[in-house]
């Protein structure tokens, strides 16, 4: 049996239709066309199985068996009931296991819930199916449809998933939603005055180590045993300390450390409407790792500030700048699960719109410079590659609608890591953030060639050390990377900073981390000041 999915078989077709195999099993969710493209083939003449991936593998919601059902009858009206398997889309490895284990309704209501499906309740869809295609009286079939069909329909009308005003916003998106009121060149100029930054500004991802300590606050808080005044006080003080610790070493654009967030996603899924959570929705990530995604079931909403209050606080305790930190609509996309009753751009669009009230927000609350993470943006890709641009342009302008609402001289950053850029760097420098930060150090700086050959126009930190390692990088190490980014990147776009957030490292590593990329960065500036003349 091969076993193909979530995609079509597209340009594999022919071959996989005179495989001598047994059975072919397809993705008739990700690709239904292809069901029509098979039975077109010689295909029907042999004797190999069909297998119809007709329920949902990757995601959590219920199946509309009549939907299923007449991929179903097609396939049997033409290759017989003996040559038709019924199956998932894919391997049930990125579903949660069981929906019967949400109890709790004030995390998951019934209205939801009823339109859900983990992977126990998929492989029971699977067999009803079975049944439903064995039905011949239409009439019986019809009343044994029936019930599903209530709650397929109520997902179509629901006021809780549908919201027309959000509808209306992205209807009204315009071509200027996703520009800044000026090119990059202008916007460089007027920032490098606002700003006054020095030459090779350093600056971190946003995480500061997630400690013990600072998890048992938020358990506390969930169990009650802290109240939510007193875990405010707490993240305050650890905001407070990490503040003047910044200083002390001399970083230039600081963070507030992202103590008050337990996942990057989760904390703005908490926040927005549209969102839901199960309480034992785990799945596997990557490895030995499990993450419980969170789950997007409706239109998506900020019905208030998520990050301004922490941002707000961070930038009062200390003269230089804070960066507001935020993550941007497609890696919040990328790393839920999402609706399947409208296309992912439509949610995306959603999702932009609530970020980029944000970020005007901060803006507005005196933040100067704001990053967007978009670490998952490469994730998302396509299999095939012809389907890469159409992504690439929804996703991109996502991210652009989410950071186009500034002025000028509000710096807008963007961060990247877990990736190959080569071939999608076109689209990255379409994204046009004042200032992109990537992972680069793992591969001694090779990753910016893509940068240097396509002459990145924007300002660009090549992260100078591996924070996935507790290994404290030498100052000497440091400064041979930044001089290797300085060949491939004009002095005046270079940024220093790690490779990515902190929040997986221990304190000790990363005080001293910092202060060797601090020691490099100044040596650096001397040495440039020296040879060039331009004042660091
Ligand atoms: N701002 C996030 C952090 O510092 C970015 C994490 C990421 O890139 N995955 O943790
Ligand atoms: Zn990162």
């Amino acid at each position: 049996m091969v076993t193909t999915y979530f995609d079509c078989t597209g340009d594999n077709l022919g071959l996989a239709v005179v495989l001598p195999i047994d059975a072919l099993h397809i993705d008739l969710v990700r690709c239904p066309s292809q069901l029509n493209d098979i039975l077109q083939t010689s295909f029907i003449l042999s004797k190999t199985c069909l297998s119809l991936g007709v329920v949902d593998g990757r995601n959590i919601w219920i199946n509309d068996l009549e939907k299923s059902l007449s991929f179903i009858q097609k396939a049997v009206d033409i290759l017989g009931e003996d040559r038709v398997m019924i199956a998932p889309s894919c391997s049930l490895l990125h579903s949660p296991c069981d929906l019967d284990n949400e109890k709790d309704e004030t995390v998951l209501t019934a209205e939801i819930k009823q339109w859900m499906a983990f992977a126990k309740q998929k492989i029971e869809e699977v067999s009803t199916l079975k049944k439903l295609a064995s039905i011949k009286d239409p009439k019986e079939l019809a009343s044994a449809l029936n019930p599903n069909k209530g709650v397929i329909e109520s997902r179509k009308k629901s006021s809780l998933i549908h919201k027309p005003q959000v509808k209306e916003r992205v209807k009204n998106i315009t071509d200027s939603d996703s520009r800044r009121a000026n090119t990059f060149d202008i916007r460089q100029k007027k920032q490098e005055k606002a700003l006054n930054l020095p030459l090779f500004p350093t600056t971190t991802i946003g995480s500061f180590p997630q400690t013990d300590e600072i998890r048992q606050l938020r358990a506390k808080l969930k169990n009650g045993t802290l109240s939510p005044e007193e875990y405010e006080e707490k993240v305050k003080s650890e905001i407070d300390r990490s503040v003047v610790w910044q200083e002390e070493i001399g970083i230039d654009v600081l963070v507030h450390g992202e103590f008050e967030r337990n996942d990057m996603v989760e904390y703005f899924g908490e926040q927005l409407d549209g969102y839901v959570f199960s309480q034992n929705g785990w799945v596997q990530s990557y490895g030995s790792r499990c993450v419980k995604p969170p789950i997007i079931y409706g239109d998506i909403e900020r019905s208030k500030p998520m990050t301004v209050k922490w941002s707000q606080y961070a930038q009062s305790k200390t003269n230089h700048y804070m960066k507001g930190m935020l993550t941007g609509p497609v890696t919040i996309l990328q790393w839920s699960f999402v609706r399947d009753d409208q296309p992912r751009s439509e949610t995306a669009m959603q999702i932009a719109l609530a970020i980029r009230d944000e970020v005007t927000d901060l803006e507005k609350a005196g933040i100067k410079i704001i990053q967007i993470d978009e670490p998952a943006i490469r994730e998302g890709l396509p299999l095939h590659k012809a389907d890469w641009d159409k992504y690439l342009n929804w996703a991109v302008k996502a991210f652009r609608i989410s950071a186009s609402g500034v002025n000028d001289e509000t710096q807008i950053h963007t961060h990247m890591c877990y990736s190959e850029f080569n071939d999608i760097i076109s689209h990255i420098a379409d994204m046009d953030a004042d200032v992109i930060t990537i992972e680069t150090s793992r591969s001694q700086m090779e990753l910016l060639d893509a940068f240097a050959d396509f002459n990145y126009p924007n300002e660009i930190g090549p992260g100078v050390y591996d924070i996935h390692s507790p290994r404290v990088p030498g100052v000497q190490e440091i400064e041979h990377l930044l001089e290797k980014a300085l060949a491939v990147i004009p002095a005046r776009n270079l940024w220093v900073n790690p490779d990515c957030g902190l929040k997986t490292r221990k304190w000790a590593e990363t005080e001293l981390a910092l202060k060797n990329m601090m020691i490099a960065t100044k040596k650096l500036r001397q040495r440039v000041k020296e040879t060039s003349g331009i004042e660091a």
